[in-house]
């Protein structure tokens, strides 16, 4: 009774009960664009904690011209950074797909170009937001200071 002990025992090992390729899939499920449905490329996280490819963002604004987020709206301010470290975690988790999203990325130009375009388009609408009605208002005050001034003076 005791003899019957399968010898294939040494060679199922229960360890992990979530396969490689299981693991492989939810993984990727997690690093997955919710815009393109891809491995996400040049990840941006925005202020409400969502990541996009960057790209996938920059269409998204431009076609929108709203700066918000594509998955659950919430309004964002400023220009949302390249979130490093999801990026390297991406990398060094897809070594080879990574490599694949960022050479087509790069090879397209139209898309180059509209990542600049938000870029610019971001950067000057929130230059033109808070720095343009206090230089106007403080050019004005000084309108008003100079004129009381030098009515002051002539009397
Ligand atoms: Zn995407
Ligand atoms: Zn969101």
């Amino acid at each position: 009774m005791r003899e019957a002990i399968p010898a294939t025992r040494s060679s199922v090992r229960p360890r992990s009960p979530i396969r490689p390729a299981m693991a492989e899939d939810l993984a990727e499920s997690l690093f997955t664009c919710s815009c393109c449905y891809d491995l996400l490329v040049e990840p941006t996280t925005l202020m409400c904690g969502h990541s996009f490819c960057r790209i996938c963002l920059a269409r998204w604004y431009l076609e929108s011209s709203k700066r918000e987020c594509p998955e659950c709206r919430q309004v964002y301010l400023g220009v949302p950074k390249v979130n490093i470290v999801l990026r390297s975690t991406i990398e060094k988790l897809f070594t080879e797909k990574a490599d694949e999203r960022l050479q087509d990325l790069h090879s397209d130009p139209s898309s180059m170009q509209k990542m600049a375009d938000f870029e610019k388009r971001l950067l000057s609408a929130e230059n033109a937001k808070p720095a343009s009605p206090p230089r106007n208002s403080l050019a004005f005050i000084k309108g008003i200071l100079f004129t009381f001034l030098s009515l002051g003076v002539s009397y």
